[in-house]
């Protein structure tokens, strides 16, 4: 690598966070942004929350306290973990897509029925959604409980304070796990869909983006990490996660440890037994509780820990 080649990939890498704030498919777009602001401005009316808004929503711990650093270095070095470790693996969704079709091509012939475009397109969508947030939900389930997975995830337990930008404090393993996992879910569906629609498949897109995301992001997803506490409907919360839901998974409680994994479904963990609604849980502190917290102050830490404690172990 010529040092030429390095600068340019250290300001591809510098400049990949800030462009997440402008591009739809992010979580920290500037419209999710906009639009959890007016969620947070809605909660903060109705609980009559002590102080000015402003005060409420940028306050210096939440933004800038040693936790929120340790999620920013993150960003920025995953940002290069996926341009090295994930770039060249982005071909392995369009191969399994590739295999999987002729693969039921040569099993099963061209398939006769025609459904309409719509119902291709709109169940395409849906079903990519839904298989996806399983496999996230089952991935979640698995580090909470296998210990040596679970050292990887600490990490994005270990923030004790959330902002939008704690989604993106995961260990650069984690990051590859999730990664793979969207790749293989997204390859497998469309290369089936592919053989169903004979060979023309297209996602349902708002804004250029799946539109059951474009919904999910759009509705405060952003607040899931944050202390601004909206919770749905009891019946709801059965359904779909709440932001309050999400903030309860990251309580340092050991009674909530292990609850509320789902991504944006809350069926999976109800079907799981790990459901619990936001009605239960009046207060909430962030972060692993007891001495835990001491171990990952800061970003190299969070980073190391996992290696070691797994060799410590063994
Ligand atoms: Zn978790
Ligand atoms: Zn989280």
């Amino acid at each position: 690598m010529t040092v030429d080649e390095i600068i340019n990939l250290f300001n591809e890498v510098f400049k990949m966070p800030f462009s997440y704030l402008f591009s739809a498919n992010k979580r920290v777009y500037w419209l999710y942004l906009v639009t959890s602001f007016i969620l947070a401005f809605y909660v903060y009316k109705r609980t009559k929350v002590k102080g000015s808004f402003f005060n409420y929503v940028f306050n210096l711990k939440t933004w800038l306290g040693k936790s929120a650093l340790v999620d920013y270095a993150f960003i920025f070095f995953n940002g290069l973990v996926k341009v090295i470790v994930i770039a060249p693996f982005l071909f392995l969704a369009l191969y399994l897509t590739k295999n999987i079709n002729e693969f039921l091509v040569s099993s099963f012939g061209v398939i006769q029925y025609d459904f309409s475009v719509i119902t291709i397109v709109v169940s395409y969508t849906l079903i990519i959604v839904v298989v996806d947030d399983f496999a996230s939900f089952l991935i979640h389930y698995l580090m909470h409980k296998i210990p040596l997975l679970w050292e990887f995830h600490k990490i994005h337990h270990s923030a004790t304070a959330l902002n939008p930008f704690t989604q993106y404090r995961i260990h650069p393993i984690e990051l590859i796990i999730n990664n793979l996992r969207g790749l293989v879910v997204k390859g497998v569906i469309t290369g089936v869909f592919l053989y169903l629609a004979n060979g023309q498949v297209s996602l349902l897109t708002f804004f250029g983006i799946n539109i059951f995301n474009f919904l999910f992001f759009f509705w405060g997803a952003n607040l899931r990490h944050s202390h601004v506490k909206l919770k749905y409907f009891n019946f709801l919360e059965y359904i779909i996660i709440s932001p309050y839901q999400h903030q309860i998974h990251h309580s340092n409680n050991p009674k909530l440890y292990d609850t509320n994994m789902g991504s944006r479904l809350a069926i999976w963990d109800w079907l799981f037994g790990t459901l619990v609604l936001s009605e239960s849980v009046k207060k909430l502190r962030f972060g692993l509780g007891g001495e835990e917290d001491k171990k990952y102050k800061t970003f190299l830490q969070n980073l190391i820990s996992p290696f070691t404690n797994i060799i410590k172990k063994k």
